[in-house]
C-alpha cells in the first residue's frame, strides 16, 4: 500500500488536484496499485487555521508518507502576512524537511501543440525534450543572510554555499537520468567568476568518470540561457544549482507553450518526493473551472515513474494526456481553432477514461 500525502493548496490547487487523483484512482484500479490518499492543509488555507503555511500535523503526516502530491499554494489574501508566513515559505519548510534536492523540471513540448511555444517551429526543431535537474536544497536560497549598515547605506548579502556533497548527489541523479535518455549533459555554472561554480565543474568533471557513456559538456550560465531561446534542440538533460536552476527551468517551461502542461518532481536520497505542477495557484481563473489540469496529472505520473517505479503506470498516464489532445480536446490556456474546448473536470474525465482502454 502506498501512502500519499495530498496537499491540495489553494486557489485552483484543489480543482487540479481533484483530476490527478481521479486518473490515480484509475490507475490503481488498472494495475492493482493500492494508494491510501490523505489530504492535508499547506500555503494560504494552512496560515487561515494555524497561522502557519506549514504546520506541524502537515509536516508529519509528509514525513511518513510514501510521496506527497501538492497543488498550489499563495494568493493574494496572503501576500501582506509576514516573510516567514509566507506561501512560500512554506515550501521551501517542506522540501527542507524531506530533503528534496534533485528538483526534476522535464520542458515536453507536445507536438499537438507545436503552435504554442513562444519560438518559431524551425527553431523548436523537430521535438523539444529537455529535463531540468535542479539542486534544490542549497546555494542562495539557503545560505547565511543578512544586512548591515555601512557607510554607503545598508548592505545585504545571501552566501551562496555549496559543499561536494551536495554537488555530487544531485549530479548523480543527473547522469543517471541521462543514461536513460539521450546520454547527453550539460552542467550550466558560472565557473569564470564564481569560486562555488568552480568546484561544480571540477566535482561534475571528475563524476563524469564513473559515466563513460553519458557526454557531459559545460557551459555558462549567461551562454544557456542564451541557447535555449536560440537551439534548444542541442539540450538534453541540464544540471544546475539552485538560483541558475529556478531561472532556467521556468526560461524552458515557456517554450513548451503553457505553463497549465508543465509537471515536476523533487526527490530525495530515497527517490521520495513532492510532486506538483510548475504553476502557481493561479487566483484569476480558481473556481471557474477553466484551469488546465494536465500538469498536475503529469506530475501524478512522475510519482509512479520516480518514487514508485511503476514506469508501465507513468507511461499509460502519458500516452493518455497525449490521446486526449490527439483527440482535439483542449483546455482554454491551449485552445486553437477548430479544437473542443473542455472545462477542468471534462479533462480529467477524459484523461481518466483514457487509463481504462
Ligand atoms: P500562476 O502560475 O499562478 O499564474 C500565471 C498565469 O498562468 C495566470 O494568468 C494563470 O491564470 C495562468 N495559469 C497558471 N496555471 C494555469 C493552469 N493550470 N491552467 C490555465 N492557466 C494557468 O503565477 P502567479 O500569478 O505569478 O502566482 C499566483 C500565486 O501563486 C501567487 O500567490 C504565487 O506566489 C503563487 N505561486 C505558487 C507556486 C507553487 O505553489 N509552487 C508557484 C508559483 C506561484
Amino acid at each position: 500500500m502506498k501512502k500519499i500525502v495530498v496537499l491540495p493548496g489553494d486557489g485552483i490547487g484543489p480543482e487540479t488536484m481533484k483530476q490527478g487523483l481521479k486518473v490515480l484512482r484509475a490507475i490503481s484500479e488498472k494495475y492493482s496499485v493500492e494508494m491510501e490518499f490523505e489530504e492535508y492543509l499547506m500555503g494560504g488555507c494552512a496560515i487561515d487555521k494555524y497561522d502557519n503555511p506549514y504546520p506541524p500535523v502537515t509536516e508529519k503526516a509528509c514525513l511518513e508518507a510514501d510521496s506527497v502530491l501538492l497543488g498550489a499554494v499563495g494568493g493574494p489574501k496572503w501576500d501582506n502576512v509576514e516573510a516567514s508566513k509566507r506561501a512560500e515559505s512554506g515550501l521551501l519548510r517542506l522540501r527542507k524537511s524531506l530533503n528534496a534536492f534533485a528538483n526534476l523540471r522535464p520542458a515536453k513540448l507536445q507536438p499537438q501543440l507545436i503552435s504554442s511555444s513562444s519560438i518559431k517551429e524551425e527553431v523548436l526543431g523537430e521535438s523539444l525534450d529537455i529535463m531540468v535537474v535542479r539542486e534544490l536544497t542549497g546555494g542562495a536560497y539557503f545560505g547565511e543572510k543578512g544586512r548591515r549598515e555601512t557607510e554607503n547605506g545598508m548592505s545585504a548579502w545571501d552566501l551562496m554555499i555549496y559543499n561536494t556533497v551536495e554537488i555530487k548527489r544531485v549530479s548523480r541523479v543527473a547522469f543517471e537520468i541521462a543514461g536513460l535518455r539521450n546520454n547527453k549533459l550539460t552542467l550550466v555554472d558560472k565557473a569564470n567568476v564564481l569560486e562555488s561554480s568552480r568546484l561544480w565543474r571540477e566535482t561534475v568533471t571528475e563524476m563524469a568518470k564513473e559515466y563513460p557513456d553519458v557526454m557531459l559538456n559545460c557551459m555558462y550560465v549567461d551562454n544557456a540561457a542564451m541557447q535555449l531561446i536560440r537551439n534548444p534542440s542541442q539540450f538534453d538533460v541540464i544540471v544546475t544549482e539552485n538560483l541558475f536552476g529556478d531561472i532556467l527551468s521556468d526560461e524552458a517551461s515557456m517554450l513548451t507553450g503553457s505553463l497549465g502542461m508543465l509537471p515536476s518532481a523533487s526527490l530525495n536520497e530515497n527517490g521520495k518526493g513532492i510532486f506538483e505542477p510548475i504553476h502557481g495557484s493561479a487566483p484569476d481563473i480558481a473556481g471557474k473551472n477553466i484551469a488546465n489540469p494536465i500538469a498536475t496529472i503529469l506530475s501524478c505520473g512522475m510519482m509512479l515513474q520516480y518514487s514508485f517505479k511503476i514506469n508501465e503506470a507513468a507511461n499509460k498516464i502519458y500516452d493518455a494526456v497525449s490521446n486526449v489532445l490527439d483527440k482535439g480536446y483542449r483546455c482554454a490556456d491551449i485552445m486553437m481553432p477548430s479544437m473542443i474546448r473542455v472545462g477542468t473536470e471534462e479533462m480529467g474525465d477524459l484523461i481518466a477514461a483514457e487509463i481504462y482502454k
